[in-house]
């Protein structure tokens, strides 16, 4: 159901669906999203420091009423503070906005060459303290996965990247698998692209699902957390109705045929921010 978890390497259980409020403003319009979320169900939320939408997320959970403890929250480092050497300076910032004493996990946002190994260390530090229940990477490619596994103390529990039918990276797939990292796929609906793609739209017919809960399910099925974003009360609904099918072995590879390697985001080994 709704709640099904996965469990991290270090033994914590993270929800397989969560809801992503990247782009969503900060106030009125995040606080109705997230608040909306909660309400279906969803108990896991992803943002950013970068989303500046912090104060938001951190006000409709605690509007909620729902425990602390029953909710995962995911925030993350922006490349910034990495350059500053500020991650433990960034993680306080986020605790603050977030109204909160802890996060879930939190997440070096992008692996910025020459910072994120010692990025890794503060994140280190920042789980040893137990404010952050568990600490991973975002946007991670086998080589800089590997760079930390050579020297790290605590292991990273999720890689969140990009994943989607047309970018499925079968490999870094495989990689995290066997090293026991959960992945995670953002833009799981590419942005809303998901709707474009005749193939989708088919098994969309054939299993009475709509293309984003195809989708969506596929990410499941591949053992991958997923975290849909929408801001319509009804797309929220939808995109967490993914626990009452299952898609056949074969449609499985059909879906993962129609990748083309192609990102809608920024190259994890080329970017510029
Ligand atoms: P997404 O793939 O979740 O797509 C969201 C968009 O798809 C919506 O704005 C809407 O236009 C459309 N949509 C939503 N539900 C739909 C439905 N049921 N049917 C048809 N269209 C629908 O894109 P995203 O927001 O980029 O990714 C999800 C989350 O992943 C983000 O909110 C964020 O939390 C995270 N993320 C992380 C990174 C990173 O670098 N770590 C980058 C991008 C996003």
């Amino acid at each position: 159901n709704i709640n099904d978890k996965t469990i991290l390497n270090n033994g914590v259980k993270m929800p397989w669906l969560g809801f992503g409020v990247y782009l969503i403003e900060d106030g009125a319009a995040v606080n109705n999203a997230v608040r909306k979320a909660l309400e279906t169900g969803y108990r896991s939320i992803d943002t950013a420091a970068v989303y500046k939408n912090e104060i938001g997320v951190g006000k409709a959970i605690n509007e909620s009423g729902i425990a602390r403890e029953d909710i995962f929250l995911t925030t993350k480092v922006w490349n910034d503070n990495l350059r500053k050497k500020r991650v433990s300076e960034a993680f306080e910032e986020s605790l603050k906005k977030l109204n909160t004493d802890y996060v879930d996990l939190y997440l070096i946002h992008w692996p910025v060459n020459n910072f994120y190994l010692d990025a890794w260390n503060e994140m280190e530090k920042i789980y040893k303290s137990g404010r952050a229940k568990a600490i991973g990477v975002s946007n991670f490619m086998i080589p800089h996965l590997q760079n930390i596994l050579n020297v790290c103390e605590v292991k990273p529990a999720v890689n969140q990247i990009e994943f989607h039918p047309l970018l499925v990276q079968p490999e870094l797939l495989k990689f995290c698998k066997e090293q026991h990292i959960q992945l995670e796929a953002w833009s799981p609906l590419i942005q809303g692209q998901v709707t474009e793609i005749n193939a989708i739209s088919e098994l969309a017919k054939k299993y009475g699902k709509s293309a984003a809960q195809i989708v969506l399910r596929w990410n499941l099925q591949h053992g991958v957390v997923t975290i849909p974003k929408s801001s319509k009360p009804d797309r929220i609904v939808e995109n967490s109705e993914l626990f009452d099918f299952e898609l056949s072995n074969l449609d499985m590879e059909l879906l993962n045929s129609l990748n083309e390697g192609k990102r809608i985001g920024p190259d994890p080994y080329n970017f510029d921010f």
